[in-house]
């Protein structure tokens, strides 16, 4: 087997993922911006310096909104002449080879993109059948970084590390791919939430431009409000989203109310503590009218307890927020379980009781990975059995001692 780039981990042949990209790991990253980073204002500035009329700005900008053209040769109502300086200056799409693995009977869908320079990240597409008033609902789940540096212990692209942030327009290529996708079946993108890889925040002036062109009607064309935004906590990025008065769902992966816990959990926790980050978060409800939602992984034996549960609604109660418990997906490095279903619905009881609105999420897609990071980890290659038997035991010591620390322990 070659020897991997330097920060890559070989295959492992023998692992159940087969080799899903033949090109080399890691290479030169292609200097042309995509296309789809461009605001519409930049898009007509480009034009203009290039001596063409307006129109022909927004016929481009029609072919890559509506994902229509794979190449700039198939863009035939624009001269050869500009095709050919639009090839030179930009690329029409940032995203490769993706692979794409379908659970749920269909409902979940989960591509692993190759980017320009080998980087892998992942988009994740959960549908929901029309039922009752309720129209059909696609919801896209998409990255802003290739990679992770939060390092949050029960997610596989936290352990996989930081690769890059990504650009504008690698983010927002992730919905022109599933639009493309979905149109072949006659269905469209209804949502689009930033849980992918990577910490949106870190990423902030990227991701608040991508959210500005999925929700600008001259581009993707989705309602802010079908758009999530969600953070682990860095509370800069909140109050940046706060000062631009967006009508995006601001969303905060909580996952427990404990500080103590919390550092374990969220390492970023230590930075942010966890209190500071609800009151931005409050703030940001507060100036928008928009119920924040926080979410909550849960980890049996853990973060599922009585204790925990009262902690949460001690923290939640009253402000304009919304709960969703979400069963984790096991991944391999830990050895953490998701709790069991009469847990979960045992804490969404409490935090009822208190009047704070919850909601018990099914775990999709657990059969291709769709954690945030999984698939991504599987072609990184298998760790050795003795470094995840390590990870594992350290995550034993660490959330035991974590728990003493929180106080209260796991009893109820
Ligand atoms: S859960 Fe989110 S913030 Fe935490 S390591 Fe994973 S991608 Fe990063």
């Amino acid at each position: 087997m070659p020897t991997p780039p330097p920060g890559t981990r070989a295959h492992d042949p023998g692992s159940s993922i087969p080799v899903l990209f033949d090109t080399p790991a890691v290479r030169e990253r292609d200097p042309r911006p995509g296309l789809s980073g461009l605001s519409p204002e930049e898009l007509l500035a480009w034009f203009a310096a290039h001596g063409q009329p307006a129109y022909r700005a927004r016929q481009l900008a029609d072919h890559v909104w509506s994902a229509r053209a794979a190449s700039f040769e198939e863009l035939h109502t624009l001269p050869a002449a500009i095709r050919a300086e639009l090839a030179e200056a930009f690329r029409i799409d940032t995203l490769g080879e993706s692979l794409v693995r379908e659970a749920d009977g269909g409902l979940t869908e989960k591509a692993l993109h190759r980017l320009d320079d080998g980087r892998t990240i992942e988009s994740v597409l959960m549908r929901y059948p029309a039922r009752g008033p309720r129209r059909e609902r696609a919801t896209l789940c998409i990255s802003s970084q290739a990679g992770c540096a939060v390092g949050c212990p029960f997610c596989a692209t936290g352990e996989l590390g930081f690769w890059r942030d990504l650009e504008t327009s690698e983010i927002v290529d992730q919905a022109r791919f599933w639009r493309r996708h979905l149109a072949e079946n006659g269905h469209r993108v209804t949502n689009v939430v930033f849980m992918g890889m990577g910490e949106p925040f870190l990423n902030l002036d990227r991701v608040l431009a991508a959210a500005s062109l999925l929700s600008d009607p001259r581009a993707f064309g989705l309602g802010a409000r079908h758009i999530t935004i969600s953070t682990s906590g860095v509370i800069p990025g909140i109050e940046a989203m706060t000062a631009l008065r967006p009508q995006y769902t601001l969303a905060i992966s909580l996952h427990t109310a404990r500080p103590a816990l919390r550092d374990l959990l969220v390492p970023l926790n230590r930075r942010y503590p966890v209190d500071d980050v609800v009151a931005a978060a409050t703030d940001y409800a507060d100036v928008t009218g928009r119920r924040v939602t926080y979410e909550m992984v849960m980890i049996a034996g853990i973060n599922d307890t009585p204790v925990d549960a009262r902690a949460a609604a001690e923290l939640l109660r009253g402000r304009l927020a919304h709960v969703n418990l979400i069963p984790m997906n096991p991944v391999a490095h830990t050895p953490w379980q998701p709790s069991s279903p009469e847990r979960i619905e045992a804490f969404a009881a409490t935090l009822r009781a208190v009047g704070i609105h919850t909601t018990v999420r099914r775990n999709r897609g657990i059969d291709i990975g769709a954690a945030c990071g999984q698939l991504a980890a599987e072609l990184a290659g298998t760790p050795p059995p003795d470094a995840v038997a390590r990870r594992r035991n350290l995550l034993v010591d660490r959330s035991a001692a974590a728990l003493r620390d929180a106080g209260g322990g796991v009893a109820g």
